[in-house]
């Protein structure tokens, strides 16, 4: 089954980047360009039946099969990227972190008014960040069709931080 087949692949990376926090690596799972397809064929069939016309991916493991997802569902995909990375015009938020805040931005002209959006990330931690991605979808005139992550860290209870933007909240591994 392809969440015990992930479990085993990803690696955890004790105290990265910070003591106390066990760090998800994903990296192992691109070594193996199978797996890779697996999963993109298990988001593929759980998001079949929402309405998609876009996928946003979150900087920067968020690009690697946010791209291939939105490849497969053969539409366009749009990063979200740290401050100051997008060349054109942008709009940004901010968000807390544990310690300090980070912002991201989203590219202003990235889709039309009333797209629906897929937000794309490796892993839900707090949902901090993809709530601040959720309000530049909403911003841009977006609608957040749903979310989708490799990893669900359900302990830290990110998933009801992400109801008031859509209940479609799609994970392979918890
Ligand atoms: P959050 O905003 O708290 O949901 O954190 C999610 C973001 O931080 C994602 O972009 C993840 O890639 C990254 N992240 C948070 N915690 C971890 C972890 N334990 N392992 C890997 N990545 C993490």
């Amino acid at each position: 089954m392809l969440e015990q087949k992930l479990k085993e692949v990803i690696r955890d990376v004790p105290d990265f980047p910070q003591p106390g926090i066990i760090f998800k690596d994903i990296t192992p799972i691109l070594k193996d360009a199978h797996l890779c397809t697996e999963i993109v064929e298990a988001f593929a069939e759980q998001v079949k039946d929402l309405k998609i016309d876009v996928v946003a991916g979150i900087e920067s493991r968020g690009f690697l099969f946010g791209l291939m997802l939105a490849n497969k569902l053969n539409i366009p995909f749009v990063p979200i990227r740290k401050q100051g990375k997008l060349p054109a015009k942008t709009i940004s938020e901010s968000y807390k972190l544990e310690y300090g805040q980070a912002t991201i931005e989203i590219h202003d002209d990235a889709f039309a008014e009333g797209t629906h959006v897929l937000i794309h990330d490796d892993l839900l931690a707090t949902g901090g960040t993809v709530v601040a991605a959720s309000k530049l979808i909403e911003k841009l005139g977006g609608k957040v069709a749903g979310f989708s992550f490799v990893i669900n860290l359900e302990f830290l209870k990110g998933e009801g931080r992400l109801h008031r933007f859509s209940e479609n909240v799609i994970s392979l591994v918890k």
